[in-house]
């Protein structure tokens, strides 16, 4: 389709169906995408995003990770909550490879990518990729390969158990309930390899601990981990000075 014939389809169904911003539901100018300029600025922002010794990486490092980072702070009822409640429950993919491709650009000049060599997003379970048509996290991992040319591998391992909610359980139940909730499909894909775990929310971080501990029967696989939210207990809010 011509680019012209685009612009004014676009322009209609702005028209018609205006976009608007995820967190004030003002409409969206021409160049906005999900967020409106006032609202992004604002946004709960980690204040040391990827940078060496931060919380994340405290919160993984007995699994020997390389390093670790999460973009937003996660809190209810705030802004990053509605940004992931659109990439999640909203039918919005490409809302999940925005945000993506803005994690790696954040983190361009943190030398963060240096030495990874592919990103492996979170698995889902086949029932919950049937219900919501798409997974968010390959949906992240594809913006972040937008920006940084690393390949997404997409089925290398599979989620086999859909864990229960979690809310009721004491915590070694609840690590219990997350062990071998992964099978690794490919390992050749994955062996010889330092590979990017994508995750859209950090809550309790036992998915993750979870592929980790699935992924160390492995020889000589290094993991990095990048989400792009993490629940609030584990890293202060940024307050507006930083
Ligand atoms: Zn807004």
């Amino acid at each position: 389709m011509k680019s012209w014939f685009l612009k004014i389809f676009h322009s209609l169904t702005d028209f018609v169906f205006p976009r608007r911003c995820v967190v004030c539901q003002h409409v969206l100018s021409e160049t906005e995408q999900f967020v409106c300029n006032g609202c992004y600025v604002n946004l709960p922002f980690v204040p040391d995003f990827g940078k060496p010794g931060n919380p994340i990486e405290k919160l993984f490092w007995s699994y020997h990770i390389v390093r670790a980072g999460s973009m937003l702070v996660f809190q209810s009822g705030n802004a990053t909550q509605q940004i992931v409640h659109t990439i999640k429950y909203h039918n919005h993919p490409d809302a999940g490879i925005f945000f993506g491709r803005i994690m790696a650009q954040r983190l361009e000049g943190e030398d963060f990518f240096n030495g990874i060599d592919a990103i492996l997003p979170l698995p889902l379970s086949e029932t919950r990729l049937r219900s919501r048509g798409y997974n968010q996290s390959e949906m992240l991992a594809q913006g972040i390969s937008d920006v940084t040319g690393l390949p997404v591998l997409a089925d290398a391992v599979k989620r086999v158990i859909d864990n229960p909610t979690q809310t009721h359980l004491s915590s070694i139940q609840r690590r219990d309930n997350v062990r071998d909730i992964f099978e690794v499909t490919h390992p050749e894909q994955l062996t010889g390899r330092h590979l990017l775990l994508v995750d859209d929310v950090i809550t309790t971080g036992a998915s993750l601990r979870s592929l980790l501990e699935s992924l160390s029967q492995y020889p000589d696989i290094h993991c990095s981990i990048l989400s792009l939210s993490v629940a609030g207990k584990h890293h202060a809010i940024p307050t507006k000075e930083e």
